[in-house]
């Protein structure tokens, strides 16, 4: 998948989420993002000790390799969605922070 083709799902699901949440405007809708983002974050680092074996077993014999990537798109796209509702340009950010990272290579 192409950033622009993430981008564009990602601002079609802002609109159908703010269709579906009206009252979730604005500072609400970030809090309420912000906080989504914790939960999936949560929920990614919960299949990361799955796997690295370090969880109890009982959660082990459940582990499937495909919720690690799941619970990492889950964190990509709450994040991408948080930074639509703050009016963030996402390839901007980006292509700042790469150049930035670059840069202490130099
Ligand atoms: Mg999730």
């Amino acid at each position: 998948m192409e950033l622009s083709e993430l981008l564009e799902f990602v601002r079609a699901e802002d609109e159908r989420l703010r269709e579906r949440h009206p009252s979730a405007d604005g500072d609400r809708a970030v809090l309420a993002r912000t906080v989504k983002l914790s939960e999936e974050l949560g929920e990614f680092c919960n299949e990361v000790l799955s796997h690295s074996s370090l969880q109890r077993e009982s959660k082990l014999e459940s582990f499937d390799k495909r919720d690690v990537r799941g619970e990492f798109a889950d964190v990509v796209i709450t994040a991408l969605l948080l930074a639509e509702s703050m009016d963030i340009d996402t390839e901007t950010a980006l292509d700042e922070k790469v150049e930035a990272i670059e840069a202490r290579y130099d």
